[in-house]
């Protein structure tokens, strides 16, 4: 415990931000009541440590320089209410899943890592919607307010960060069991893909994929390895860092090596709409020590790209800085190559992932938020072939994704088509892709990779 008390709490250690200007903040209605909860959060245990960010920053060293790819994934918005242990499990073994089968197709290790265990703040476009002629402030999150298209739902409420806090912790606490517990050896889940394909559609084409892995778990075997005592269980949380009124007090100081991490995640990113040079998140995120993202979408240019590196990474350090690109099925072939080749010559080391859901939303007949897979395998294609034209790792994928059945997006080995939108539409912001679209990814991605 002592441990704990002695970790150095935050408002007043990284607080170099709190006099820029921070986008997307909420209109909190209650100074006091905001203080109130700050002050509970800055003496609340840490939900991540420093070693466990440290480790994985490690396991992004080795993504940036090209020998590992990251599998990031989970909600857009996790919410209160769905923060069960099953939907957690859900989203590990679907994550497992995927990673066992890109590990084959590219022979390198993949890093698993949720939107998860804090992805409860979401940046928006408008700051009001309207509805049958009544408009409301926006939902921006579990984490500021309510869902319900309600005057008193949509009013911002501090408290809210303490649940959020409290909701993290549950579900953190659920990932840190299912993984300690160790239970999902190879051999586990690649029965568990075999159960996918045995159903899908495309069982042609996953074949060749799963009967390679069929006979490298034989040959294991055969050389004495014990695939299913594999330690496939490491597993980190990741999530948006847009709220610095949760952010900041959840920062921790290590009193033996003054190092300052984010305690409440082990990797925190920073969205398309809050990577502002002159912003208050920009400088947050200079000042903590954990690995960190930051979106680019179409309207970043090379001059961004490096002045980011600049202020977040002006060490080079690989595991530091990953650059999430969201451009667009469309844009991705004209946008990146232009940024990774300057970025590269400028001698940074950072590594690059795809996220083909945000350049590729788009709004179904029924007015439902949707994407469509085809889309979504378009960029990641479009994604490695400009890094294997240019000679760079395409660093992995950064999905939006939940274990469940759910029809948010079309496409896909069952082919959704848009009136199945109105069965299981469940997200609270963007469409996820569900347990089977989000393995026929894996199967499609790892066909290209493995040629
Ligand atoms: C998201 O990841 O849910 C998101 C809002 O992304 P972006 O910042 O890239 O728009
Ligand atoms: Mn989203």
């Amino acid at each position: 415990m002592d441990t704990l008390k002695s970790e150095t709490s935050g408002v007043a250690l990284v607080n170099t931000w709190s006099g820029l200007p921070a986008a997307q903040r909420p209109d909190w209605p209650d100074p006091a009541a905001l203080h109130r909860v700050t002050e509970e959060l800055a003496g609340a245990p840490p939900l991540v440590f420093a070693d466990e960010c440290d480790r994985l920053r490690d396991r992004l060293a080795a993504v940036a320089r090209g020998e590992a790819l990251l599998l990031q994934g989970g909600d857009c918005a996790e919410t209160f209410a769905q923060a069960s242990a099953d939907s957690v499990h859900r989203k590990l073994t679907t994550m497992m899943q995927m990673a066992a089968v890109l590990t084959y197709a590219a022979s390198v290790p993949v890093v698993k890592v949720g939107r998860l265990a804090g992805q409860y703040a979401k940046p928006r476009s408008q700051p009001v919607e309207t509805r049958d002629g009544v408009t409301l402030p926006t939902y921006r999150g579990d984490a500021v307010n309510g869902f319900d298209f309600t005057a008193e739902a949509r009013v911002p409420d501090p408290e809210r960060l303490l649940r959020m806090y409290r909701a993290s912790s549950s579900t953190l606490n659920a990932v840190r069991a299912f993984t300690a517990r160790g239970h999902a050896g190879l051999s586990q889940v690649h029965e568990w893909n075999r159960d996918f394909i045995a159903g899908s559609p495309l069982r042609g084409t996953y074949e060749t994929i799963a009967a390679g892995i069929d006979r490298a778990l034989h040959f294991m075997r055969a050389t004495g390895a014990r695939p299913d005592h594999f330690d496939d269980a490491e597993f980190y949380v990741s999530h948006e860092g847009l709220l610095l009124d949760y952010e900041g007090p959840l920062t921790r100081r290590d009193p033996r090596t003054g190092r300052v991490h984010a305690a409440s995640g082990h990797m925190l990113w920073i969205g398309e709409r809050t990577r502002d040079l002159d912003g208050a998140h920009v400088e947050y995120f200079s000042r903590i020590d954990n690995p960190i993202g930051v979106k680019l979408g179409p309207t970043a240019t090379p001059d961004t790209v490096l002045r980011l590196i600049d202020r977040l990474d002006p060490d080079g350090e690989p595991g530091r800085l990953t650059f999430v690109v969201r451009l667009g099925a469309d844009r991705v072939r004209d946008v990146l190559p232009d940024l990774v080749e300057k970025a590269t010559a400028s001698g940074a080391r950072v590594a690059w992932v795809c996220d083909p859901m945000h350049g590729n939303t788009m709004e179904a007949p029924s007015g439902h938020k949707t994407r469509r897979f085809d889309d979504i395998l378009a960029e990641v294609r479009g994604f490695f072939e400009v890094h294997r034209a240019l000679g760079t790792h395409a660093g992995g994928i950064h999905v939006e994704l939940t274990g469940d059945d759910v029809t948010e997006c079309v496409g896909g080995g069952h082919d959704l088509g848009f009136p199945d939108l109105f069965d299981r539409y469940e997200s609270a912001c963007d469409p996820r892709l569900n347990r089977g679209q989000s393995l026929d990814l894996a199967f499609l991605v790892a066909e290209f990779l493995h040629g």
